[in-house]
């Protein structure tokens, strides 16, 4: 049985989803001002695994990750910058997407903001007509939060000087914790029109609205990173809660540890943020999942080159591992008969999926279950190397295969022929061939290149100083 930490029991409870064999998870995703750093990847890729631990163990799971792309931030950057908001959103969206794929995070629903303003009117109009939030004279609407009894319960604050937040709307709120629904546009901002005024929606109700279009008014899990505890997460459970008045609203709050550098937090403000781009210039996508995997979510992460330089030996000796197997699987003679040594060696097997089963039902003991993987491949480097046998060869690939299925890195090992990097880079190298047909201006080779390619389904588009490419099947 699977037991997870609850931020809001504060205690480890037993994972019962609402209507098994479905889950239903809501994470919260990027607002979109700037390159993901390593800090939100290892966040994504901590839910990522939750998402298919439950699934490894029969779960039917939906996973929606939000894209906040209206914010403070971004109209800030945007005005910096002297150019539109959705000039910046698409370009940040567009490194969110390229980075999720690399690290091989599939999310069913993405939701963007400003294709839900429709929905945030309503939620908000609802809050307004049950009293729970007001419109102030700028034409900003607000939470009352003294309406909503639990409020405090999930970050553990439960003193109401704890709760100040928003303070530059001090002097329109009616407490200094309430905090913004919709905020009057304004001059030269962005706006949508509501009932109310011209304005857009706050951060907080984003999430509520989403959340619920997609998953209904009650759904099993809510994570994110720690920092969105409070006040983010706070206020989605408020608004949530008091207006469907159902409770608990989310059944399980689900939230990952710092990313830290030299101890500290990482962060913008301090200059210490790594962009997860820059670092997959030096490091493959799989040795950062990898890296990730290596330290329990709910930990602290200490940045360091000697943690991702384990990782990355780690991730070789995973290789070789199926190398080896797949090896002795075709060259091993089929096995009519296990001598009581081999019988011993079968129950080991057995042992160390146990292992892993039982750190990951641990709240999800990835550091543990990793010791069990690495006891896996020394099971194919020492025992069954030197004495090959088909049966148990069978077995630790059959395993590999389903601890892969939560670590995720060894997709094009364990299922590849020739690997996709192969045929890029095989693609790319054609293309190079063709431009120097092109600059010596030999143009009939280089378009039979071209018309080649095409039959085979591969586009070749021709721009001022380079040449793409699209695999049209
Ligand atoms: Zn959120």
């Amino acid at each position: 049985m699977l037991r997870l930490y609850n931020t809001l029991s504060k205690r480890y409870e037993e994972f019962q989803p609402l209507n098994p064999p479905q889950v239903k998870m809501y994470f919260c995703g990027p607002t979109v001002y700037d390159y993901m750093h390593i800090g939100h990847a290892r966040a994504y890729v901590c839910a990522d695994i939750l998402k298919r631990y439950l699934r490894l163990r029969g779960y039917d799971v939906i996973h929606v990750q939000n894209i906040t792309d209206i914010d403070d931030k971004i109209i800030k950057k945007a005005n910096e910058l002297g150019i539109s908001w959705e000039a910046i959103t698409e370009e940040y969206i567009s490194d969110y997407f390229d980075m999720l794929n690399k690290l091989n995070i599939k999310v069913h629903i993405h939701p963007r903001v400003t294709y839900h303003i429709s929905d945030i009117i309503e939620f908000i109009s609802d809050l307004i007509s049950r009293g729970y939030a007001y419109i102030a004279p700028s034409g900003s609407v607000y939470f009352e939060v003294d309406k909503y009894e639990d409020y405090g319960a999930l970050s553990g604050r439960l003193n109401r000087e704890e709760w100040r937040q928003e303070e530059e709307y001090l002097s329109e709120k009616k407490k200094p914790y309430d905090f913004a629904l919709w905020k009057a546009a304004k001059p030269g901002e962005p706006y949508w029109e509501a009932p109310w005024g011209r304005g857009r929606p706050g951060w907080h109700i984003e999430c509520s609205v989403m959340s619920s279009k997609y998953l209904g008014t009650q759904f099993d899990i809510h994570g994110g990173g720690q920092d969105l505890i409070f006040p983010h997460h706070e206020n989605e459970r408020a608004q949530s809660e008091s207006r469907f008045a159902t409770r608990p609203w989310v059944r399980y709050w689900f939230h990952v540890g710092y990313l830290t550098i030299k101890k500290e937090k990482m962060s913008k403000s301090l200059g210490n943020v790594i962009f997860v781009k820059d670092i997959l210039n030096n490091v493959k996508p799989e040795v950062l999942r990898l890296w990730i995997f290596s330290a329990h979510y709910r930990t602290p992460l200490e940045f360091s080159d000697e943690g991702l330089e384990n990782a990355k030996n780690l991730y070789g000796r995973l290789i070789n591992a199926v190398s080896t197997l797949k090896k002795l699987i075709v060259e091993a003679k089929p096995t009519y008969y296990l001598n009581d040594d081999e019988v011993k060696l079968l129950s080991k097997l057995n042992g160390i999926r146990e292992g892993f089963y039982e750190s990951m039902d641990d709240d999800l003991n990835t550091p543990k279950a990793l010791s069990y993987i690495y006891e896996l491949t020394r099971f194919v480097f020492r025992d069954l190397e030197s004495k090959p046998d088909q049966v148990l060869a069978l077995r630790a690939y059959q395993m590999l295969l389903e601890f892969n299925e939560v670590l995720g890195i060894l997709d094009k090992q364990l299922y590849g022929g020739i690997n996709e990097e192969i045929i890029s880079k095989l693609i790319e190298l054609i293309v190079t061939i063709r431009q120097r047909f092109r600059d010596i201006k030999d143009y009939s080779t280089s378009d039979w290149i071209r018309s080649e390619l095409m039959r085979l389904g591969i586009r070749l588009m021709d721009y001022k100083d380079s040449t793409k490419w699209v695999i049209e099947l």
